[in-house]
């Protein structure tokens, strides 16, 4: 089967456990406005790739990956899941390790046909990096252009299903970095139970250029990068929030 991917990275050091084969999936119904890869938003473009030629690409390199693996990132890969599907089925055949790095916008309860495939898509896949963008459901819909309440579900799914999860969040001055907001997400993560790590990163501006080439506004001109330090404490008051909240829930 072929899949629409936007391109490839050989030796991904940020995307999952050791050194990984990254895909970067074609396609995103998100329109974050700190997004750095708009050029990964059109779906059925980029280059058409079978499966197979895929996980012979990361065979020639198999040596370098024997801690690391496949990552799928994007875009948004689970627009693409008979692909992953099989990419994944390929992949487990040979005993590599499988990540989704995904936003979980394409997740909605009631979708029985999909949520079948996403079923046995999670029982291919070793790690699933889950992008929180925002708590709130109305400032995550002016961000994002979507609605969080699907997010949220598929969270809460794959902790029922427990499936390893990453929580990764960008701090965005003035944007994602409310202190109220940061301790929800906290305590947010503290409800779940499969949660094995917390990413919190700083938004950087090295896509603008992008969005000049492709003549997209970029809408958030006049919002300065966020500093390590900025997301350093940003991760505190998340930590913080999922201590106290893991507290009360025990005693
Ligand atoms: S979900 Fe990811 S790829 Fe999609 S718009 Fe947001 S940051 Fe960009």
């Amino acid at each position: 089967m072929d899949g629409y991917i936007h391109s490839t990275e050989s030796f991904g050091t940020v995307d999952g456990p050791g050194v990984r084969f990254v895909i970067f999936m074609q396609g995103c119904p998100m329109r974050c406005k700190y997004c750095h890869n708009p050029d990964t938003w059109a779906p059925n473009t980029g280059e058409v790739r079978s499966a197979n030629s895929l996980i012979d690409e990361y065979m020639r390199n198999a040596a370098y990956y024997s801690k690391g693996g496949i990552t799928v990132t994007g875009g948004e890969p689970l627009m693409q899941i008979d692909f992953l599907l099989e990419l994944f089925s390929l992949a487990k055949e040979k005993g590599i390790h499988t990540c989704i790095d995904t936003s979980g916008v394409t997740y909605h309860p009631g979708e029985s046909v999909y949520n079948e495939k996403l079923e046995k898509l999670i029982g291919l896949t070793d790690l699933i990096m889950l992008d929180i963008k925002h708590m709130d459901r109305d400032a995550h819909k002016n961000l994002t252009a979507q609605d969080n309440s699907g997010i949220l579900a598929f969270a809460k799914y794959l902790s029922e299903k427990n499936v390893p999860v990453w929580i990764r969040h960008v701090v965005v001055p003035d944007i994602t970095d409310d202190e109220a907001q940061l301790s929800k997400l906290g305590e947010f993560i503290a409800s779940l139970k499969n949660v094995k790590a917390l990413d919190v990163l700083p938004y950087h501006v090295m896509g603008k250029s992008k969005y000049e080439k492709l003549g997209i506004p970029y809408r958030l001109e006049d919002t300065p990068p966020a500093t390590q330090e900025e997301a350093r404490k940003a991760r505190e008051i998340i930590l913080s929030a999922f201590r106290k909240a893991r507290t009360v829930s025990q005693a």
